[in-house]
């Protein structure tokens, strides 16, 4: 199931989206919340006619850094070979799709990151590697943009990776992707005003999803709607006012912003 978060005249709401074709999709108001039991309501509502929104509130956001090989390379960095390491994106980066991305006054070297995002679908700690399915509702496509130029110079990334809308999470979630299958290997794409910039596969991934969420919650509690990003592949790049950045991942959609001057 893809589960959407929209606003209909003024209100909140989550749904279920269905269709396949792009222009005829249609939103299954949810009675509820999709982190607990929950029915649809059959009152459908074309998507052309809402406005999508994050497809979660995070409370926090906890990204792992250098989690392909060739990424880490671009960078010059080392392959990490022991744990992974994590750093946070505040509640306050998160934007929907469709949503635009100021760039902000300090930088003036913007990065695309295209990303898979796990939303945590229940309360959880110290989750053992085989209950880790369980705590998960679902995937969606994120873009952990980033000032290259303020992490180079700065120690701890808060600003470089946390500033407003230096998150965009969408268009949904998908709920049917198993982690079977991403282990396999599922595509992530970037595009910049269509041309393609980034083309990975999460069976190149260095530390799987399981490894990732054994990690994080060692160390603190995860809360329904938190999200975990699982790193980017090879071939960040530069981002510039008026530029279109979609990411689009196989078997869970395309998220789109603009990026504009911070007015
Ligand atoms: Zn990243």
């Amino acid at each position: 199931m893809r589960i959407a978060r929209f606003s209909i005249d003024g209100n909140v709401a989550f749904g279920a989206v269905e269709g396949d074709k792009p222009d005829e999709l249609v939103l299954d108001i949810i009675k509820g919340i999709p982190f607990a039991d929950f029915e649809l309501s059959g009152t459908k509502v074309p998507l052309s006619k809402v406005r999508l929104l994050p497809p979660v509130l995070p409370n926090k956001v906890v990204a792992f850094g250098r989690n392909y090989a060739e990424h880490a390379k671009e960078l010059g960095n080392e392959v990490p070979d022991a744990a992974p390491f994590a750093f946070f994106k505040p509640s306050t980066s998160v934007i929907g799709p469709g949503d635009e991305i100021q760039y902000p006054s300090f930088s003036s070297e913007l990065h695309h990151e295209a990303e898979l995002a796990v939303v945590i679908g229940r309360m959880c700690r110290e989750v053992p590697r085989e209950r880790v399915k369980d705590v998960i509702l679902g995937y969606t496509c994120a873009n952990d943009v980033t000032a290259r130029d303020v992490q180079k110079r700065e120690k701890q990334w808060a600003r470089a990776k946390g500033f407003d809308n230096s998150c965009p999470l969408g268009p949904w979630v998908e709920t049917d992707l198993t982690l079977a299958a991403i282990a396999e290997g599922i595509t992530i794409q970037c595009t910049v005003n269509g041309a393609q910039r980034q083309l990975g596969r999460t069976s190149e991934m260095i530390h799987s999803i399981e490894d990732l969420i054994v990690n994080i919650t060692e160390a603190m509690t995860l809360l329904p709607g938190d999200v975990i990003l699982t790193g980017t592949p090879a071939g960040v790049g530069p981002l510039n006012v008026g530029d279109e950045v979609a990411v689009t991942i196989e078997g869970i959609g395309t998220l789109t912003n603009k990026v504009i001057k911070r007015g």
